[in-house]
C-alpha cells in the first residue's frame, strides 16, 4: 500500500524561509508605527464565538468563515478579521482606562475565499484600532497611519481611496429603506455592481428622484476635492442624515489639508467596504502601480461596541494587508530589508573533536555571532561545500592541533583566507567584519 503524501490544503500556504523573513519585514515596520503612534500591541485568540463575527461581518464575509461547533458544543469560527475581537477585548479589560486607547495587533486571518492572486484562506493582518475619541482628529490619525505605512515601506506612488458611508446610508434611512437592504445595496457596491444595486432599489420602490441622485453620487470619484463635495452637497442637501455626514467627511479633509500632512486622497463617493459596522469614513490603500489590489482597508465604526454589549464608544482603525504589501514590494522591485547577518560554521575534523567544536559555537553564541555546528559527520571537504552552498561567511575548523594548542583556524569563506588564532581574536574578527 502506498503511502498517502499530505499537501498543504487549498488556499493554504506553506511560508518557507525566505517567506518568513519578508513577513517579518513587514511586520516590523509596522511595529515601528505601533511605537511612533503609541499603539500598544494585544493578541487575542484564532478562534472566538462565531456570533462576534457574525453579527456585523456583511453578507459575504458571513458565508465564508471556517466555523464549526468544538467539543462543548460552541458555534465557533477562525477569526476572518480582528476588529470585532479588538471591541470585545476592550470590553473585556479596558473599559475602565481612561481613553484614548490605541491598540495594535498582528495576527493570521481566515476567510474560506476563492483562491486567486492575492486572496489566500490564511493571510495576515496588522491593525490598528483608536478608541474613545469621535473627533476627526482621530480620522485623521488612521489615515496619516495608513499613509505613514506606505511611505515607510518604500511606495513612492500610492493613495488612498476614501469615502463616508453615511452619505448613502442617510439617503436610504430618509427613504425608510430597511437596513438589511442597506447593507446589501453597499455590498453591492463593494463589488462594483452598481446596476445590480439600483436595481434592488427599485423594488424596494425608491423614488426616481432619489435613484436619479444616488446615480449621480456614486459616481462622484476623483482627487479634486472641494468639487466633489460641492457637487455632493448639491445633489443631497434635502437629506439631513447624509447632509451631516457630508459635513464630518468635509471635516475630516479639511483637517488633513491644513495640518499639511499631504496623504494622497482620491474621494469617490460610489466606493463601500463589505464590512457593515462601519457609521463613518471607509478607506482603502492602493499603490498606483497596481491598483487591482487593496493594501489595507479601514474605517469608523462607531456602534460595534455599544452592540457587543459595551457603553457607546466611537472608534476607527486600519488594517493593512500583510500578504498583499509583500506582493506589491516584489511587484515593483522595493527592497525587502531581510535580517542579514554573518554566518559561521564549526567544522570538527573528527568525531573526537565534536566536544570542542559545541564548545567553542556555544562560546561564540554568547558574543552573539550566530553559529551552526557541523552535526552531519561529514569530512573538510564535504562540510565546507555544504557552507559554500548555504552562504556561509566563515568556517571554523577544529583538529588536534587547534585543541592542543587552544587556538582555532578561521577560514574566511569569501575571500578563501584562512587564520591560525585564539578564540578571543577569532570573536573580534568575526564581530568587526562587515
Ligand atoms: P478587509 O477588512 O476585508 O478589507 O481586509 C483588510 C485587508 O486585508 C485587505 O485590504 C487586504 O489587503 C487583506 N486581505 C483581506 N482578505 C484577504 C485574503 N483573502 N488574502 C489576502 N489578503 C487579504
Amino acid at each position: 500500500m502506498s503511502k498517502r503524501r499530505f499537501k498543504v490544503l487549498r488556499g493554504l500556504r506553506d511560508l518557507l524561509p525566505e517567506d518568513v523573513e519578508k513577513l517579518k519585514y513587514v511586520i516590523s515596520v509596522i511595529r515601528e508605527i505601533f511605537k511612533l503612534y503609541g499603539y500598544q500591541e494585544i493578541m487575542t485568540p484564532t478562534i472566538e464565538a462565531f456570533s462576534l463575527f457574525e453579527k456585523k461581518a456583511g453578507e459575504e464575509l458571513r458565508h465564508r468563515m471556517y466555523k464549526f461547533i468544538d467539543m462543548g458544543g460552541r458555534e465557533v469560527a477562525l477569526r476572518p478579521e480582528i476588529t470585532p475581537s479588538v471591541a470585545r477585548f476592550y470590553i473585556n479589560h479596558m473599559l475602565s482606562f481612561q481613553k484614548p486607547i490605541r491598540l495594535g495587533y498582528i495576527a493570521n486571518c481566515f476567510r474560506y475565499d476563492e483562491p486567486q492572486y492575492g486572496r489566500y484562506r490564511e493571510f495576515w493582518q496588522g491593525g490598528f484600532e483608536l478608541i474613545g475619541s469621535s473627533n476627526p482628529e482621530a480620522d485623521v490619525e488612521i489615515l496619516n497611519i495608513a499613509s505613514t505605512l506606505m511611505k515607510r515601506l518604500g511606495f513612492s506612488d500610492y493613495y488612498i481611496k476614501l469615502n463616508h458611508v453615511g452619505i448613502i446610508k442617510g439617503i436610504l434611512n430618509s427613504e425608510k429603506v430597511p437596513e438589511i437592504v442597506q447593507n446589501r445595496i453597499l455590498g453591492l457596491f463593494d463589488k462594483t455592481r452598481y446596476d445590480e444595486a439600483i436595481q434592488l432599489l427599485k423594488s424596494e420602490n425608491v423614488t426616481d428622484e432619489c435613484l436619479n441622485i444616488i446615480r449621480e453620487v456614486i459616481n462622484l470619484k476623483g482627487n479634486n476635492i472641494n468639487q466633489i463635495i460641492d457637487s455632493a452637497e448639491q445633489y443631497i442637501c434635502k437629506y439631513s442624515l447624509a447632509m451631516e455626514a457630508l459635513l464630518n467627511l468635509k471635516e475630516i479633509l479639511s483637517l488633513l489639508e491644513k495640518s499639511e500632512l499631504k496623504i494622497p486622497i482620491l474621494l469617490d463617493l460610489g466606493f463601500a467596504r463589505g464590512l457593515e459596522y462601519y457609521t463613518g469614513i471607509i478607506f482603502e490603500c492602493f499603490s498606483s502601480k497596481n491598483n487591482r489590489l487593496a493594501l489595507g482597508g479601514g474605517g469608523r465604526y462607531d456602534t460595534l461596541i455599544e452592540l457587543f454589549g459595551g457603553p457607546p464608544t466611537p472608534a476607527v482603525g486600519y488594517a493593512p494587508g500583510i500578504d498583499r504589501i509583500i506582493l506589491a514590494l516584489n511587484e515593483e522591485k522595493i527592497e525587502i530589508r531581510t535580517e542579514k547577518h554573518r554566518k559561521t560554521i564549526v567544522i570538527p575534523l573528527s568525531r573526537e573533536f565534536v566536544p570542542y567544536a559545541i564548545k567553542i559555537a556555544s562560546n561564540l553564541r554568547g558574543f552573539d555571532i550566530p553559529v551552526e555546528v557541523e552535526v552531519m559527520g561529514r569530512d573538510l571537504k564535504k562540510a565546507l561545500s555544504y557552507a559554500n552552498a548555504r552562504n556561509f561567511d566563515y568556517a571554523i575548523i577544529i583538529g588536534s592541533t587547534e585543541v592542543k594548542e587552544e587556538k582555532i583556524t578561521l577560514k574566511d569563506l569569501n575571500k578563501g583566507e584562512q587564520y591560525k588564532v585564539s578564540i578571543e581574536e577569532a570573536i573580534n574578527m568575526i564581530k568587526t567584519s562587515k
